[in-house]
């Protein structure tokens, strides 16, 4: 029988982690170790997994280099960009809003320097994301076009209310590239109530520019994001505004307007103990009515899919429906995420996209891959923080989406004669983690 480990079905992986319990069914875009199976990941892939297993067994793999105080030669495959802490709105229920409006800014062309550098290194793809609102950076559309041309996987994640720059900028994205708005309602009330914008923003405005980005690049995929949010959630000392009852019209206005897809994930919070995101499953008596209300409104909304309308719900919500977010939790002591996939924003460079300017994420300043000295010291940081950061215990309320490939890569550092019979996936290649 072969040794071979599947990477588009990883239950048999996590199946040889003790801790881990039954899977929940990923997402196509969530088979992250597909995607380090890729070319031009697997080879970091494989440096990743010699580099630890002579930093466990001391012993130096024949033929490579090791260097127990630095991760091997390569940046993160794909990292987290954000590219302001600037926003127009006042989201309720915002995980960054401390560090919104800040004033505090990259240096543009120390940024430019930066992405070259990861590029040649390995970077592969770059989500543009909060902090803030990405289009509000005054050269949003040059560090779109500058990342295109170097030959970079990119997406946007956006409010909605810069649609008019993206559809602009639609020209030099392909059909590997997407677009995200965050809009997590179905009517402009909802809309207004939950993300509170500083001027006016109205939700099917926003909604009606998207066949103009469409038009623009009709290979460009372009997603409507919906959290999804129930009485009894709190952040920032804050109630949220309930919009689970949208669900379902949210979907038909996202059909509508010629988006793509709408995808569901839920509310997310600040754990009290360490500030990690954690889905705010709270000890309301009717949580088991809330949960039956969320299935069928998704219900509905699936009945709404077209060949070109999608309807997707998220890893994290799929775990809250099934009453299993725990099964996602349980980390391995060693986080391997943190070695590909990092996030990049004016307030440092950090681990993960759950601890984004946490300090005990960090892994730099905005400034640690701008040129050669920086990038050699972050790589001997992540080093450190691969070995001290203990995921087990700081993500242990974490519904985390890399928990699976995790497993899957500590597997391969059990078993790294296994790393020679791994099979790229035959998909279109797809680098975003
Ligand atoms: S285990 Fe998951 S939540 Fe924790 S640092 Fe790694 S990727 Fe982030």
């Amino acid at each position: 029988m072969s040794n071979e480990i599947p990477v588009t079905n990883l239950d048999a992986t996590a199946a040889s982690a003790e801790d881990s319990a039954e899977q929940i069914e990923l997402e196509s875009i969530h088979n992250f170790a597909g995607k380090l199976t890729q070319p031009g990941a697997r080879e970091a892939l494989e440096s990743y997994v010699r580099w630890q297993v002579a930093l466990r067994t001391g012993e130096s793999v024949e033929g490579a280099d090791f260097d127990p105080t630095r991760v091997p030669d390569f940046a993160p495959l794909s990292i987290n960009l954000d590219l302001t802490t600037a926003c127009n709105y006042q989201c309720d229920h915002c995980v960054d809003l401390d560090i919104l409006n800040t004033g505090i800014r990259f240096d543009h062309d120390k940024l430019l320097s930066s992405l070259a550098m990861m590029a040649e290194r390995g970077m592969k793809s770059v989500i543009v994301i909060g902090g803030g609102e990405p289009t509000l950076y005054p050269k949003f559309e040059d560090t779109i076009r500058f990342m295109k041309d170097l030959g970079l996987q990119v997406a946007i994640v956006s409010n909605g209310t810069g649609n008019k720059k993206i559809a602009q900028v639609a020209d030099c994205m392909d059909k590997h590239d997407w677009v995200r708005l965050s809009l997590d309602s179905g009517t402009d009330p909802t809309f207004q109530a939950m993300h509170k914008p500083r001027k006016s923003f109205v939700l099917e405005d926003i909604c009606a520019v998207v066949p103009e980005i469409r038009a623009a690049n009709p290979d460009l995929t372009v997603g409507f994001s919906y959290i999804v949010t129930w009485r009894g959630a709190n952040i920032n000392d804050t109630s949220i505004v309930e919009n689970l009852h949208e669900i379902a019209g949210a979907a038909r206005l996202a059909r509508d307007n010629q988006f793509s897809y709408i995808s569901f994930k839920p509310f997310l919070t600040r754990d009290e103990a360490n500030n990690a995101e954690v889905i705010d499953i709270n000890e309301q008596e009717n949580w088991d009515n809330t949960v039956a209300r969320i299935q069928t409104q998704i219900d509905e909304a699936l009945t709404l899919e077209t060949d070109d309308f999608k309807v997707h719900r998220s890893t994290g919500l799929k775990a809250m429906l099934q009453g299993k977010t725990q099964t996602l939790a349980k980390q391995p002591r060693q986080c391997h995420m943190q070695f590909f996939r990092q996030v990049l924003s004016p307030l440092g460079l950090f681990n993960c996209p759950v601890y984004r300017n946490q300090d005990h994420g960090r892994l730099g300043d905005k400034n640690a891959t701008s040129d050669q000295l920086a990038y050699d010291a972050t790589r001997g940081v992540t080093a450190g923080l691969i070995q001290t950061f203990n995921a087990t215990s700081n993500c242990e309320k974490v519904t985390c989406l890399y928990n699976d490939v995790n497993w899957w890569i500590e597997h391969l550092i059990e078993k790294p004669e296994l790393l020679e019979t791994l099979k790229a996936q035959d998909a279109e290649p797809d680098y975003f983690l």
